[in-house]
């Protein structure tokens, strides 16, 4: 079954994400990348915000990508303007949709974005360009409100409309019920745009998706304002293995996408990070660690090298006989069945005591100096652990 649509966002609500910054060089690389594994759909940037932006989105656009390239704009004639200017030919058309955020933001009302919507959605329109019609803070927004807001994009010319769930505040339970209103009643396809703050992005980007939404919207590792967006690597293997969907998406390279993008952020991939995290196929524990050199099945969802990752079996205060055995294999290093019980000892209380599993080297030395030089140096660690 074919899955959503991805319309990945990380070169513009990613790179809103706290201290991050990309330099135009570097949205035009992970542009490249975006397009290069698949990804159908682009939101590059804020051509309005002049200087390198939007010298980074026509340099985009110039790249002639297969994905189409998308720019955000404020409901505002300059910003169409700014976007025409870059050469683009789909942009986003934002305006919120809460009372909340219609009144305490703009010091307006609904009819006030309602007129500015058809405005802006029909200078852009006339001028060649498909929107898609963004209804920023939709989760907090009347129902009826924006299913009116929906129809009179619709009539406008936008070709979709963008829910989002701009603070976060939705469970996939209550995402589904207000997605699949809004999918049964307006005449327009739906993208859903999640926020993480109370961890839920990608749940309840999934939970729009069974509620019928055509487009999802993503970044690389979940970057975005505040906690961040949807991250693009755990909805296409969600898609994949939860919901049987295919995406296109060449899986085997999200791993080298993540790291360049992290590498950009100047920050590190969180060890625990699902799907490209460096613990996301690592064992220690004897019971796992036993487990896949069984069958890898028994502890993992899907094989390493579907996302370009490797499985790895390290050493630490939780392995077992088996592990150690395996490992001592892989190094070349003999070993009596008889002999493991010492050395595993000593396994576990280094890496006790450096908090952490133990590196092929620290283990080499283990067992140089458990048999090969056993008087020569001092153990390391005597005592049960
Ligand atoms: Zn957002």
């Amino acid at each position: 079954m074919n899955g959503p649509i991805l319309c990945d966002t990380t070169l513009r609500d990613g790179e809103q994400s706290p201290g991050v910054a990309f330099t135009a060089a570097e949205k035009i690389s992970i542009a490249r990348m975006l397009d290069e594994i698949g990804v159908p759909e682009i939101e590059v940037g804020t051509p309005a915000m002049g200087g390198e932006e939007s010298e980074a989105v026509s340099g985009i656009v110039s790249l002639g990508l297969k994905a189409r390239v998308l720019a955000r704009n404020r409901a505002l004639i300059s910003d169409i303007d700014a976007s025409l200017g870059c050469g683009v030919t789909v942009i986003a058309i934002s305006l919120p949709v809460s009372d909340l955020q219609i009144e305490r933001k703009l010091g307006r009302d609904r009819s006030w974005v309602l007129t500015q919507l058809c405005r802006s959605l029909k200078y852009a329109v006339r001028r060649g360009l498909s929107v898609c019609a963004g209804a920023e803070d939709a989760s907090r927004a009347d129902q009826e409100f924006l299913c009116e807001f929906a129809r009179a994009a619709a009539a406008c010319g936008a070709e979709r409309i963008r829910f989002c769930d701009t603070v976060g505040r939705l469970d996939p339970e209550e995402t589904f019920k207000k997605v699949s209103d809004l999918v049964s009643r307006v005449p327009l396809p739906v993208e859903i745009h999640t926020h993480n703050d109370f961890g839920l992005a990608v749940a309840n980007a999934l939970a729009g998706i069974r509620a019928g939404v055509q487009v999802v919207s993503t970044t690389v590792l979940g970057l975005g304002e505040r906690a961040g967006n949807a991250a693009l690597e755990q909805i296409v293997m969600s898609l994949k293995h939860l919901h049987g969907m295919e995406t296109k998406v060449r899986t085997e390279r999200l791993r080298p996408l993540c790291e360049t993008v992290a590498q950009a952020c100047g920050r590190e991939i969180p060890p625990g990070q699902p799907v490209v995290g460096e613990a996301a196929f690592t064992h220690e524990s004897g019971i796992h660690a036993d487990g896949v050199l069984k069958d890898p099945a028994l502890y993992e969802p899907y094989r390493p090298e579907e996302t370009g990752g490797v499985r790895k079996i390290v050493l630490g205060k939780h392995s077992g006989r088996r592990a150690l055995l395996h490992k001592l294999k892989e190094l070349g290093l003999p070993l009596e069945s008889l002999q493991v019980s010492d050395l595993l000892e000593k396994v576990r209380c280094l890496s006790l005591r450096r908090k952490r599993s133990l590196a092929d080297w620290e283990l080499s030395r283990l067992y140089e100096e458990t048999f090969v030089l056993p008087d020569a140096v001092e153990p390391p660690c005597r005592g049960k652990v």
